[in-house]
């Protein structure tokens, strides 16, 4: 059993994650859920229809893995089956935070994957965000949905809808749904920008094999074998890394081997004629 003084801090956490969460907008109205996992047989979790920045202590509700409410004058959130579906395939996570970030819920929206080696700090702390498939919220099409490739990622992006996180306590999870919400607003720049020069495969590695160092356990390593992560349950990840340095342009190529014509914009033929005179210059 925990005890009343580590159940205290629990509480405590899960108002400060939600308050949090309030005061950078990644939540809206009553929108978002967070959990802990208290042991075996109980976890602790946000009430429904209560704004996560507004939350006290004794609002939390206590439940066991089938659900059903064992402590708390509330209702847990409708949400819950999600969370129970991550605790159930991750036993070494012990916290979950779902909210509606919205630049990461734009890519959500849009069908983009956070899945480019751009960042040294995501690369060694998350690897790739893909997007579990749309599914109706409070539904349980979206525990499925996450079933899919949660054994393999600690934060995921949520079709239509937001995102998820999980760690090894509920401060670890808040602070790499804080990592998605400003990768995504990065990635949006470049994008913006015109230009994405990813990280090398070889690189990539190097920054994997330090996650030891830094004690981060999860999340799994690259597919080297891309019907690993076409399987019903990904064990692997989709990094987008190339063998070389850098890429030019990568979207424009891309299009040019689909249809064997290239289109480009202003930005990008400029973009592509100062890549080429650095090339040369270098
Ligand atoms: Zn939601």
């Amino acid at each position: 059993m925990t005890s009343s003084r580590a159940d205290a801090q629990i509480r405590a956490d899960i108002v400060e994650v939600g308050r949090r969460l309030y005061a950078r907008a990644y939540v809206a109205s009553n929108d978002g859920n967070i959990s802990v996992r208290l042991d075996g047989e109980r976890l602790i979790t946000t009430p429904k229809s209560v704004s996560k920045g507004f939350m006290t202590p004794e609002m939390m509700v206590v439940v066991d893995y089938g659900g059903h409410k064992i402590a708390g004058e509330r209702e847990p959130s409708s949400e819950l089956p999600m969370h129970l579906e991550i605790y159930r395939n991750r036993p070494d996570v012990n916290g979950v935070v779902h909210a509606h970030p919205p630049l990461a819920t734009g890519f959500a929206v849009a069908g983009i994957p956070l899945t480019r080696a751009v960042l040294a700090e995501v690369i060694t702390t998350l690897g790739s965000i893909p997007i579990a498939e749309y599914a109706t919220p409070s539904t349980s099409e979206l525990p499925e949905a996450v079933r899919k490739y949660i054994k393999a990622h600690d934060g995921l992006l949520l079709a239509n809808h937001g995102a998820v996180t999980c760690g090894r306590d509920v401060m670890a999870a808040y602070y790499k749904m804080e990592t998605i919400e400003h990768f995504a607003k990065i990635s949006l720049v470049a994008r913006l920008l015109g230009r994405e020069h990813l990280i090398s495969r070889a690189e990539v590695d190097r920054l994997q094999g330090l996650r030891g160092m830094y004690g981060i356990a999860a999340p799994a390593d690259i597919c080297t074998d891309p019907s690993q992560a076409a399987a019903d349950q990904a064990t692997c990840q989709v990094l987008e890394a190339p063998e070389s340095r850098t890429r030019l342009v990568p979207d424009v190529l891309e299009q040019a081997s689909r249809d064997g014509e290239i289109r480009l914009t202003y930005r990008e033929l400029t973009a592509l004629i100062a890549d080429a005179v650095r090339h040369l210059r270098d």
